[in-house]
């Protein structure tokens, strides 16, 4: 019997949105917490992100949602067109999102939110957070876990939650290393400045262009001074970092038969500040739990961008994961009905942004197709509510 005790740490393992999210959920409840990190200092790299209600209702009850909402842009319109002919094929009404979901769909640079998360927990806890360390493995007896870092003293505590992404040793400790599977998609990624571009670019919309095997993205953020770029295309090259410089002209080659919208915003991007990340992720695992160890975000479920969905998926395994931990006593049973009640879900969402990216990067542009398509994963994504479906799973 593994008795959940307050005031022995729950280790966290990797400080990036899901980390800091269960951190703050946790001492929330006033549980002892210690967040180790690789990095030597934190700060998010990359560009934009979309938040979308179903997180945000997490973010409510953990008293962020008023800063998120702050610093974020707010779509009024999601619109998708066929990139080269210009075609309306979808629209999302994310003006009406509020009134139905509860919450609006936010747009924020990524650093931002994080820091955000990041201000939060320190101000539960300024010790909570233990930077420089590497994670590299654990072991542990019926009473306590003891985990060991390179060059640091190893730390033991009640339990171990692997937050630590794709790459997670964590997560080859549990099922084995595997490697992760290159999707054949390469992203893109670029910042704005507002006044490089016509103000039209500028207006409150998520605009998505597609057209065979290539997907472009811009969205306004930090006030509408920024235009966040994210582009999609398949691709075989390999290299996983978001501070990997990319050849504008290759961009630019790949987009040349696109509309003008896309054409004046490559054009305006600075070669200096264009990045390029490959994109892998990982079929759907059936346990991602090890005694008193368990894995969480994208150790867990890695998943295509194609939905704006991985992230959100690691803020409500929080969610449901500390609220798990709150309703029952034993580390063990809580880690296996947490996972029991996001196994489905992360599984589906990680399927569906596998083929909504083969969709959009497809030949058949149907509007109708597309419509249908977007309307079901707007009632299914956003309508989603972690906080009640947690109540009602551990209840
Ligand atoms: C191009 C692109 C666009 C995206 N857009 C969106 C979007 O719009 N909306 C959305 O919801 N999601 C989006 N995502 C997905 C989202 O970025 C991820 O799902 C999310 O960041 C996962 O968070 P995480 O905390 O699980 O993992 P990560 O963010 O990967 O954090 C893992 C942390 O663990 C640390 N770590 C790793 N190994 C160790 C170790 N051995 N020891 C200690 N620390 C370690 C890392 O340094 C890092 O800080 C996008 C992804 C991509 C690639």
């Amino acid at each position: 019997m593994i008795i959940n005790n307050k005031n022995r740490p729950i280790i966290i393992i990797g400080g990036g949105i899901g980390g800091l999210t269960l951190a703050l959920a946790l001492l929330q409840d006033g549980h002892c917490v210690r967040v180790y990190e690789q990095a030597c200092e934190l700060k998010e790299v990359g560009a934009g992100i979309s938040l979308a209600p179903n997180c945000s209702k997490v973010f409510q009850q953990l008293g962020v949602a008023e800063i998120i909402a702050r610093q974020s842009s707010v779509p009024e319109l999601g619109e998708l067109k066929n990139g080269t002919t210009g075609e309306l094929l979808s629209t999302i009404p994310f003006v009406n999102l509020k009134s139905t979901f509860g919450y609006p769909y936010y747009q924020i640079h990524r650093a931002d939110a994080h820091k955000i998360l990041l201000d939060a927990v320190h101000r539960k806890d300024s010790d909570c957070i233990q930077l420089n360390h590497v994670f590299t493995n654990y072991s542990q007896t019926e009473e306590e876990v003891t985990v060991n870092f390179t060059d640091q003293p190893s730390t033991i505590g009640a339990c171990v939650i692997g937050c630590d992404g794709i790459r997670s040793a964590v997560r080859a400790q549990i099922t084995g290393k595997q490697p992760a599977r290159f999707t054949g998609f390469v992203a893109w990624r670029a910042i704005v400045p507002a006044t490089q571009l016509p103000a039209s670019y500028l207006v409150e919309k998520s605009n998505v262009r597609v057209h065979h095997q290539r997907q472009f993205v811009y969205y306004p953020i930090k006030s509408g001074t920024e235009l966040n770029v994210s582009v999609f295309a398949e691709q075989d090259w390999k290299i996983e970092s978001w501070t990997e410089k990319a050849d504008k002209n290759e961009l630019k080659a790949l987009f040349q038969n696109f509309q003008q919208d896309v054409v004046e915003i490559i054009d305006a991007i600075n070669p200096e500040s264009c990045f390029k990340w490959a994109l892998f992720d990982r079929d759907p695992i059936n346990c991602w739990q090890d005694g008193r160890v368990v894995l969480l975000g994208d150790a867990a479920h890695p998943m295509l961008p194609f939905l704006g969905q991985g992230a959100a998926m690691a803020i409500e395994d929080a969610w449901f994961l500390a609220q798990s931990l709150i309703s029952f006593d034993e580390i063990e049973t809580a880690f296996i009905r947490y996972q029991d009640a996001r196994l489905e879900r992360s599984s589906w969402v990680l399927s569906e942004s596998r083929a909504t990216g083969k969709r959009m990067g497809g030949d058949d542009l149907s509007p109708s197709t597309f419509s249908d398509d977007r309307a079901m994963h707007a009632q299914k994504m956003f309508g989603y509510d972690p906080v009640a479906e947690s109540a009602s799973a551990f209840s």
